[in-house]
């Protein structure tokens, strides 16, 4: 199964909507790997995590439609992770043509933000989808995916989701925002992936050189660093699994060839927009 990532920038984006900061003018003069739009995956066809608001700029720029989209999974209630009102573009006259059911997965400020869209909570039936609640490692299944949900330890005031994804074929650990996992995160994590080894793993490293010391929030380069060796000691990456840092920040401040200069000796690769893995 291809696995596409569609966005690889923290919230701002980078170069930032209103920034002119140093790494924000280095990224418009370098262009290229160095442009990011906001968090989002695509697995296969069906599977998609988030729904940024540049998800209309992610289908034209690579040529893609949502239609045939069934599971949409929700990491947590950020505006760079769930923009709801695109989904009133699910309603005829906006949709002509008939669209499968869509399930959203979420905790409950996700679904709260969905249904204060007034026409969801009237006439969802218009829109085709239906929600999900999600309940922290809790797994559930969604068409031929398990996914467990880890907690990310990302925003207090809500349950963030890491979502681990799996089929009997390979496994796929998605962490777009998280800071240093709680020790109940890291025996959950370490108990399924010794059933379950992981093939990819892509992991925030939103802070870049900003030392984050293992805190909540965000990784930077050092955290993913230190995950990577965490996970290897549990024996939780399979040979040759790829491991992936993405969800950049301008206040990193380091380009795309910097991080690789920092990560490549990790063994771990930087995401840019438009990045494919085939699993
Ligand atoms: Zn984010
Ligand atoms: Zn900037
Ligand atoms: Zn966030």
């Amino acid at each position: 199964m291809k696995v596409k990532i569609l966005g690889t920038a923290a919230a701002e984006g980078w170069p930032a909507l209103f920034c002119r900061c140093p790494a924000c003018q280095r990224a418009r003069k370098l262009g290229g790997k160095n442009i990011r739009t906001r968090s989002s995956l695509l697995i296969g066809k069906e599977y998609k995590v988030d729904f940024p608001p540049d998800t209309y700029l992610h289908l034209t720029k690579f040529n893609l439609s949502l239609s045939e989209v069934k599971y949409l999974f929700i990491t947590h209630a950020h505006y760079d992770h769930y923009t709801p009102r695109d989904l009133l573009m699910r309603r005829n006259p906006f949709a002509l043509t008939p669209l499968p059911l869509l399930k959203i997965y979420g905790n409950s400020l996700v679904e709260k933000w969905t249904f204060s869209v007034r026409d969801f909570k009237e006439n969802i039936a218009k829109y085709s989808f239906e929600f999900q609640l999600v309940e922290p490692f809790k797994e559930f299944q969604a068409g031929e995916l398990s996914v467990f949900p880890l907690l990310a330890n990302h925003d207090p005031n809500q349950l963030c989701y890491n979502y681990l994804f799996s089929t009997p074929r390979w496994s796929l650990l998605q962490a777009f925002d998280t800071g240093w996992y709680s020790e109940e995160t890291w025996e959950r994590l370490r108990k399924i992936t010794s059933r379950r080894p992981l093939d990819l793993v892509i992991m925030d490293c939103t802070m870049g050189k900003i030392d984050t010391d293992k805190k909540g929030g965000h990784l930077g380069v050092k955290g993913v660093i230190e995950v990577k060796k965490k996970l290897s000691s549990y024996g939780s990456l399979k040979d040759g699994c790829r491991f992936i840092a993405t969800h950049f920040s301008h206040n990193g401040g380091l380009s795309h060839q910097e991080l690789e200069e920092v990560l490549s000796p990790e063994g771990i690769e930087v995401a840019f927009d438009g990045m494919e893995i085939e699993l």
